[in-house]
């Protein structure tokens, strides 16, 4: 899962697999069935998919809103497209914004998955669903790392095993960066696997001590003041120095409770289907 990153008046481009980048804004002819649910409009090979994938966005929408906002997003005044293309694969997605940043808004936003049904609903779908409520929250770009790695949260227990490991690879070879770099990235850096994988892992971190909510104001006090700054506030941690040093111990935690087979008490808890049950 890579990223690439677009930016110039306020346009923005969340790409969760560069495949797709080069594969899907083809466009294609092929894609005739549509459903429209209140907030998506969604296009897919197949009506079962089009109708399957609609009411699952709508679904995402809000249970994903309530667990990081603490409410429902409002209907957008119009509807978020949303292209499907079904292959055998792995499930990537790509998520387009265009702010408005007179207002700090959405003014656009235009989601593509790919990958076979199956994954596209419990990995693709859900995570870009999540950068629609992140970019609702912050009415612009997000920092990078926050927007990939919180984003994945969302993703089901197989792609979290899969972020965990390319965790623990990058920091058995040091490729990891100290957190006052990580957070500063305003681009996708060349070890676009690490990068989220970091992202992740911190995002992980955080929301296990603080919350999302918390997590929110935090990035957003960290973008607007400073990330020392923020880390005083919302983690009652000195400076960015310091969460640095917290995250990496409790990321050796971690990696021996799972070393131990117990499946990530995060992953569970961040599933918003499971938190709808
Ligand atoms: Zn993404």
């Amino acid at each position: 899962m890579g990223a690439i990153s677009l930016r110039a008046s306020g346009y923005s481009l969340c790409a969760c697999t560069i495949a797709l980048v080069v594969t899907s804004l083809i466009p294609s002819l092929s894609y005739g069935a549509g459903f429209r649910t209140r907030n998506f409009v969604v296009t897919a090979p197949t009506a079962m998919a089009a109708k399957t994938v609609g009411e699952r966005a709508e679904a995402y929408r809000k249970t994903i809103a309530i667990a990081w906002l603490g409410q429902e997003l409002p209907a957008w005044s119009k509807p978020c497209p949303i292209t499907v293309k079904l292959t055998g694969g792995e499930a990537g997605g790509v998520t387009t914004f265009d702010f408005d940043s007179k207002r700090n808004a959405v003014a656009d936003q235009v989601i593509t998955v790919e990958g076979s049904l199956e994954r596209v609903l419990a990995s693709a779908l859900p995570h870009e669903i999540t950068h629609t409520v992140f970019a609702a929250f912050f009415g612009g770009p997000m920092p990078r790392w926050a927007d990939e790695g919180a984003s994945l949260l969302s993703e089901d227990l197989r792609e979290l095993k899969r972020q965990d490991q390319i965790v623990a690879g990058l920091l058995s070879r040091k490729g990891d960066m100290p957190l006052a770099e990580l957070f500063k990235q305003e681009e996708y850096p060349p070890d676009l696997l690490g990068f989220y994988g970091q992202g992740y892992s911190v995002a992980r971190f955080l929301i296990e001590i603080g919350g999302r909510p918390r997590f929110l104001q935090f990035v957003r006090d960290g973008q607007s003041a400073t990330w020392d700054d923020a880390a005083r506030k919302h983690y009652g941690l000195a400076n960015s120095r310091e969460l640095d040093r917290a995250w990496r111990a409790w990321y050796m935690v971690a990696i021996r409770q799972s070393n131990g087979g117990d499946p990530p008490l995060l992953a569970r808890a961040q599933s918003p289907e499971a938190e709808t049950e």
